[in-house]
């Protein structure tokens, strides 16, 4: 039977046009998705478009907009191949680690992608993304399972985990990096891809099932040197706050000032989860590497170990929208649940 991928488009640069009077690019319904890449005919595929509406620009993307898109995947699931998500590139990292979450036992391809240049203009990057994406959704191993049962994010020749990869351009064509996991596949001449890094279920034929409880009860406390003490407190003391993400230096490192230590501890005791990640892109959070990590440990910061901001944000929404019992949460958090860190203890 030939492949069947559900494209939805949710708005972003791939879709865009030109408004004629700011010149500003406009999210564009553009109706027909199909009909401006003719050459998407030659798969013999059956492809089939949704469209939200609105679309937006993904700087506009919300929580609500992810539970619209889980409900959609679980609603079509079983009568596609695999999906291909058309988003904007600014907050592609979240969205796509946020379904990486929220959709469980996922057994067939959600490839993001989207360009840096509209569909419609004549250098874009939007044709190629769109066509391979569609090809990854839909490719195959011998045995007849998917490639890349994975929510994942195309862009630039290189498929990445969803929950992996950062935005890191904003200008070039190769927007995303994932800095601290391995591609999942390259694209070049044929599309190769690296089976030892993409995570295949142990058992096949399990039924998705979607999280859509979400909280966005967190805070993130991106540390700097000369931060005051009323800045501190009005990030930690959030009303309503249930997580902190606490962005620090270098591989988890942060000030050993009574001032800094006695803050973050109050907020600890009074039941707010607070997870250490690094500014660094590139590797990992491991507190007992220096006194200054060592003191964070010891007042009950958990390690976001090599996590990216995007993931460990959502992640703490999802499981903060399933859980009360903050111990339960802890755990959670300090366990590797779709590959969106890799343990250094
Ligand atoms: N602002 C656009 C968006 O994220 C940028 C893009 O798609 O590249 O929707």
């Amino acid at each position: 039977m030939k492949p069947s991928i559900l494209i939805i488009y949710t708005g972003g640069t791939i879709g865009m046009k030109q408004d004629p009077e700011t010149l500003a690019l406009v999210p564009f319904n553009f109706e027909n998705i199909l009909d401006e890449v003719p050459e998407l005919k030659k798969f013999g595929y059956r492809l089939d478009t949704y469209s939200f509406d609105p679309v937006i620009d993904s700087s506009d993307m919300h929580p609500s907009f992810w539970i619209d898109l889980a409900n959609l995947i679980n609603k079509q699931y079983d009568n596609y191949d695999g999906f291909v998500v058309l988003h904007g590139t600014d907050t592609m990292a979240f969205s796509a680690s946020a379904l990486s979450f929220m959709l469980k036992n996922l057994e067939k391809p959600v490839v993001f992608t989207g360009s840096q240049l509209p569909i419609g203009m004549l250098r874009t990057d939007g044709k190629e993304n769109f066509i391979s994406s569609i090809e990854i959704a839909a490719a195959r191993r011998p045995d007849g399972h998917p490639f890349v049962p994975e929510v994942c994010v195309f862009f630039d020749s290189q498929l990445f985990r969803g929950n992996r990869c950062i935005k890191i351009n904003a200008e070039n064509f190769t927007a995303f990096e994932s800095p601290n996991y391995p591609a999942l596949a390259q694209a070049g001449i044929h599309i190769k891809f690296n089976e030892s890094v993409i995570h295949y279920p142990e058992h096949w034929g399990r039924k998705l099932k979607i999280h859509t409880e979400i909280d966005t009860n967190v805070a993130i406390l991106k540390l700097f040197p000369g931060i005051t003490p009323q800045y501190i407190d009005a990030v930690l003391n959030t009303d309503g706050v249930r997580a902190v993400i606490l962005e620090t230096f270098g591989a988890g490192n942060a000030p050993m000032s009574e001032m800094f230590l006695s803050r973050v501890k109050k907020c600890v005791d009074r039941g707010v989860v607070v997870v250490n990640v690094t500014q660094c892109a590139m590797g990992s959070v491991d507190m007992s590497a220096y006194a200054n990590g060592v003191a964070l440990k010891n007042i009950g910061v958990i390690s976001g170990y090599d996590i990216t901001t995007e993931s460990a944000l959502v992640k703490l929404f999802c499981f903060l929208g399933c859980y009360n019992d903050i111990e339960t949460i802890k755990n959670r958090i300090m366990t590797n649940i779709r590959g969106e860190f890799s343990k250094n203890d």
